[in-house]
């Protein structure tokens, strides 16, 4: 689903006429599935009818065959699972404890500046009637006072302190979560690569840094073949599978300055900065022959899912590409890869 970075919200951009082709669709299935036409609702059926996040139809029309009821809570959690990324429930909880952290941290250095404060006048009491004081009975009790003062503000400061040692843990600690909540936020929950977003994100500042230096940059774009067969004959459970296995080799086979991202569905990406294409070709190449090299087998059984081939396109950074230009020539590569017969890599140079 496009989101947009700063929200979290999903980005809806089409044109009038094709919301209101939507329209047409939307409200008679929700109608037909008695579904509330709230906006909660709304908004699930939407993506739905817009088809372009596969797992919400996937649990959907699961949902649906059972012929629930669709509850509030149902309805809340597919909103929240799929339409307003989880990661703003994380995001919310962070600010609000920033915020707690914040006031306390403010209350304890109000707190000791005023009894610092309150010390200093002490002291300078203390010292006045020390001045020119002879009187031994009198100086011993000023001291005594002073003893009693310094203590008090000892205690103070080394209770601020063991305070102040608790915020620094929590602004550690939150900044882990931080770190980890913009990790998810990055990452393609089912395969553990990049998601569509920051594929978006990296091939956008990648571009654009190649539109200003003459270094390689190669895009690899790759799609399983007759996929819809695997999930067909196995279930989408085991379409998941052999999806988390080809992600897997794709790790293995790229190195760490190469990104590796689920583009969408069953198509990944790679974008390769500083790469020359024959580089590009080769790991393409490691990827396509250790996949279809074995049958895949089924976890814990003899059984065989046969084997399972990906065919892979690859582009080259021209000078004027656009991230469209750029995609759009991979994209071509792996369509010619498909019709030439499938579980091979084609490069644009070659089509
Ligand atoms: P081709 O060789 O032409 O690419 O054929 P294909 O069957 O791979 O392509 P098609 O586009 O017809 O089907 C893609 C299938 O991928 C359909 C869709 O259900 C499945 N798919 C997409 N995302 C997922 C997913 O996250 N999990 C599973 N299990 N299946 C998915
Ligand atoms: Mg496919
Ligand atoms: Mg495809």
């Amino acid at each position: 689903m496009k989101i947009n970075d700063l929200t979290f919200l999903p980005q809806y951009d089409d044109k009038l006429e094709q919301n209101a082709e939507y329209l047409r669709q939307i409200l008679p299935f929700m109608s037909k599935n008695k579904i509330a036409t709230n906006p909660l609702n709304f908004a699930i059926f939407y993506e739905y009818i817009l088809g372009r996040n596969i797992d919400l139809n996937n649990d959907l029309d699961e949902i649906l065959a059972k012929q629930d009821d669709f509850t509030t809570e149902l309805s809340v959690a597919l909103f929240k699972k799929y339409i307003c990324d989880t990661s703003i429930d994380s995001l919310e909880r962070i600010n609000h404890v920033l915020l707690q952290l914040i006031n306390k941290t403010g209350d304890i250095i109000n707190t000791t500046g005023e009894q610092a404060n309150a010390a200093t006048i002490d002291f300078q009491n203390h010292s006045k009637k020390l001045e020119n004081n002879q009187n031994l009975a009198e100086i011993k009790i000023v001291l005594a006072e002073i003893i009693v003062g310094t203590q008090g503000l000892a205690e103070t400061s080394m209770a601020l302190k063991a305070q102040l040692d608790e915020s620094k843990k929590e602004m550690q600690r939150l900044r882990q979560e931080l770190a980890q909540v913009r990790e998810t936020a990055k990452t393609d929950a089912l395969t553990g690569l990049l998601n569509r977003r920051a594929f978006d994100q990296k091939l956008n500042e990648f571009v654009e840094t190649h539109q200003h230096n003459a270094l390689d940059l190669c895009l690899l774009i790759l799609d399983i073949d007759h996929f819809k067969q695997v999930n067909d004959t196995f279930g989408h459970q085991m379409g998941d599978n052999v999806l988390r296995y080809t992600a897997n080799l794709m790790k293995h086979h790229i190195n760490e300055q190469h990104y590796a991202a689920r583009y969408g569905g069953e198509e990944m990406a790679i974008i390769m900065p500083d790469t020359q294409i024959n580089t590009a070709l080769e790991v393409a190449e490691n990827i396509r022959t250790s996949l279809s090299q074995y049958p895949l087998k089924l976890k814990g059984s003899k059984k065989s899912i046969g084997t399972v081939t990906i065919s892979i396109g690859v582009s080259c950074f021209k000078i004027n590409d656009t991230v469209e230009s750029l995609i759009e020539r991979a994209d071509r590569a792996m369509y010619r890869a498909k019709e030439n017969g499938r579980n091979q890599v084609m490069s644009e140079n070659f089509i």
